[in-house]
């Protein structure tokens, strides 16, 4: 398996300087952590500056979004050609608020994934259901709808080069976190839906990160699932002590006997 990824999402947070000082933060709570891969998705406009700021250090840089086309006319978008030259290796791809509030649906991110692999960025293909979906029973339905469209077209070897977040609408920003038993019963059905699509092996290679109110002090109960393979860090990426304590965390805590829930 490879190393467990937690990826802090900014969203529309933060000028320059207040990215810098996030980062300065972050590099000095944080020397190294060699255990885990790390990323910021930083607003598109300090992109490029935090980029620079961190080329020496073990952070890694993440888009928030992108375009499905490399190039043209189409004003206010960014192009993964432009992610991947300001030094992104992953972008997240169809985050639930992509989805609420600019109409991305599930064959944008499809398109967005191919764009995303054909200019060497890493998708973190974002799914999870709405709180009506859940409470309705259509849970299952909507991760296997999303997972579907979200990948069509996509080669078994291209899988190596997807990560998924599981990140219930319900627990985003909301306080609300899922249980490690409902994170490890989506993460299960999710590995299960990707080996009947693609292959076993490949599927149990790809790294499924949980989403949803993540803080320090809820943190060690996902990272003691061995289901869990990371994080998707809003809110508390912000801060850089915060963000670190989740990093430290993920970082230390071995995963161990499963919870409830395979499905
Ligand atoms: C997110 O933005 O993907 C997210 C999970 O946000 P929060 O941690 O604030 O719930």
């Amino acid at each position: 398996m490879k190393p467990r990824l937690i990826i802090g999402n900014w969203k529309m947070h933060g000028t320059v300087p207040d990215a810098l000082k996030i980062i300065t933060g972050l590099e000095h709570q944080l020397k190294t952590a060699p255990e885990v891969e790390v990323a910021i998705a930083p607003p598109a406009t300090a992109l490029y500056t935090v980029g620079v700021s961190i080329q020496e250090s073990f952070l890694l840089l993440a888009g928030q979004h992108c375009h499905w086309e490399d190039k043209g006319a189409f004003t206010g978008e960014i192009s993964p050609a432009f992610l991947a030259d300001v030094g992104c290796l992953y972008v997240l791809v169809g985050h639930s608020e992509r989805r609420q509030h600019f109409g991305l649906t599930d064959e944008g991110t499809n398109k967005i994934v191919q764009a995303s692999l054909r200019n060497e960025l890493i998708p973190v293909l974002c799914v999870g259901e709405s709180e009506a979906e859940r409470k309705n029973g259509k849970t299952w339905e909507v991760l296997d709808r999303q997972l579907k469209v979200g990948l069509a077209g996509l080669h078994t070897k291209e899988l190596e080069h997807i990560v998924i977040a599981y990140e219930p609408v319900w627990a985003i920003g909301t306080g609300n976190t899922a249980t490690p038993g409902q994170a490890c019963e989506a993460h299960h059905f999710i590995r299960n839906q990707l080996g009947k699509r693609f292959d076993a092996p490949s599927a149990n290679a790809v790294r499924i990160l949980y989403g949803g109110s993540v803080k320090p002090d809820n943190v060690e109960a996902f990272a003691r699932e061995p289901a869990v393979n990371g994080c998707l860090v809003g809110g508390a990426s912000l801060e850089a002590a915060d963000f670190a304590a989740i990093v430290r965390i993920m970082e230390r805590v071995p995963s161990s006997a499963t919870t409830e829930g395979k499905k």
